[in-house]
């Protein structure tokens, strides 16, 4: 049995914390805010009359690590996956077509959903599968890396397919500009989504706010197993003996003795933990961030028939539809950001009303929540390659950026957290 620390309690932290309880250990979270969740999770909106997210999220069936995590927990009700792959593209003035697959047998579902995705040409539906089936035998580790839209233009890919899919995939799934992400890391998403089984490319839809669907019981599984969280308490500094970390700071108490220590938090904040910098290769903690914002929507009368909807060409990416509200998200929105709320409801709203025939005067309540940090950036100079970092003896770093070959999402936070579970179970 062991005693094990982990500072910070978002998805990385509380899923690391699960995994690590097993075995009687004994964990222990530290979190600096008062409610657990970090940039996944959600609160009771009193204007809205219900739970909404922090901003809404995207998972998808490639997210196999926490997938696992909520099975594990017993959270599998808060979510579904879609049975085949059924994503409307609306282009303005309402005209959907569907990137759908009608078969599981793969690799025809994949096949079959870009011959079929009417958006497109049939040029360049075949240049776009053409390409994706490109990466099957594609080794990265020997690839030089460029930015996404150079590789797509090197492959004469035409405006449309850049318009219509590309920049939407890329935008969406690294919340990076297609000019500068990375192409390695795009092609080891495309790879995850479409090239290792029928499962990895349908969509994953919540039916709870993100703390009712996983962050509540993840820390009932860990109460019953001897687990405990702390609230409105940071780890402020360490103190090293040797290669070691033998005393925990916060900002309420100093911690010792423990077997082992886990840092859950972004870079910016481990910048700021007094002894841990230069501990770190090359002493950098130095990346970019990339803001996203949701725009929510009360609605009467919700005349929307599908779960979720891409806007081509538009500045908004997707809007998802909950019946009495519509989320709709803006990736890669530093432009956005510097607007001030009504105008971004005023813009969201004129978007929404021409593409999906929502009448304006059917909202009847908005909330814009800005995340400038919603991410790191996955660009080709992404910043230092840190993955789950050894930093002593027993001290580890985990975390959604911590996996330097994907971009950072609620996956790589929890896969983080298992390779993690690997090493010290
Ligand atoms: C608006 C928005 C939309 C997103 N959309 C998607 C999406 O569609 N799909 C997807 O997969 N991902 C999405 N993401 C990204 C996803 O939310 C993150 O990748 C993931 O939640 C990161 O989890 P984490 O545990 O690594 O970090 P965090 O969630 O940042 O958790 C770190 C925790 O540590 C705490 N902390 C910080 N400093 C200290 C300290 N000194 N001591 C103790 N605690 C500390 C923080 O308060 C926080 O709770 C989105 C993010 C945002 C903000």
């Amino acid at each position: 049995m062991k005693r094990i620390l982990v500072a910070g309690g978002g998805i990385a932290g509380l899923s690391a914390a699960v995994f690590l309880s097993q075995k009687n250990n004994s964990v222990e979270i530290f979190e600096a805010s008062s409610m657990p969740g970090g940039r996944a999770r959600s609160f009771y909106d009193n204007h809205f009359g219900r739970e909404i997210d922090n901003g809404q999220h995207l998972l998808m069936g490639c997210y196999r690590e926490t997938l696992r995590f909520f099975q594990m927990i017993g959270a599998n009700e808060g979510y579904y996956k879609q049975e085949q792959m059924s994503i409307p593209f609306v282009s303005e003035r309402g005209y959907i077509q569907h990137l759908k697959s009608r078969t599981s047998l793969y690799p025809l579902n994949l096949l079959h959903a870009i011959l079929d995705f009417g958006q497109l040409t049939l040029t360049e539906r075949f240049r776009v599968g053409k390409l994706i089936a490109s990466l099957w035998f594609l080794d990265l580790s020997k690839k030089k890396d460029i930015p996404v839209l150079k590789w797509l233009r090197n492959n004469n890919s035409g405006e449309n397919e850049l318009e219509t899919l590309w920049k939407p995939l890329v935008v969406s799934t690294m919340n990076t500009p297609i000019e500068s992400a990375s192409f390695v890391i795009f092609a080891n998403v495309l790879k995850e989504i479409f090239l290792k089984g029928s499962e990895g490319s349908k969509p994953v839809i919540t039916r709870k706010g993100l703390s009712s669907l996983y962050v509540t019981s993840a820390i009932q599984y860990l109460k019953e197993r001897s687990g405990k969280i702390n609230f409105s308490e940071a780890v402020k500094g360490v103190v090293f003996q040797g290669d070691k970390i033998t005393l925990i700071k916060t900002t309420k108490r100093e911690l010792t003795p423990f077997d082992e220590v886990v840092f859950a938090i972004p870079p910016h904040a481990l910048k700021r933990i007094e002894g841990i910098p230069e501990r770190l290769p090359g002493g950098s903690l130095d990346f970019n961030y990339s803001t996203i914002i949701t725009v929510f929507l009360k609605i009467t009368n919700n005349p929307l028939k599908e779960e979720l909807y891409s806007l081509v060409k538009s500045g908004i990416h997707w809007v998802f539809n909950h019946g009495d509200m519509l989320s709709a998200v803006i990736s890669c929105a530093d432009d956005w950001a510097s607007l001030d709320s009504r105008k971004i409801i005023r813009r969201t709203k004129n978007e929404i009303s021409k593409y999906l025939g929502v009448k304006e005067e059917e909202f009847t309540n908005a909330k814009v929540i800005k995340e400038k940090r919603a991410t790191i950036l996955s660009g080709v100079e992404r910043g230092p390659k840190i993955s789950l970092l050894n930093i002593a003896e027993n001290a580890y770093i985990i975390g959604d950026w911590t996996i330097p070959n994907l971009p950072a999402t609620i996956e790589t936070g929890v896969l983080s957290a298992r390779r993690l579970s690997n090493i010290l179970l």
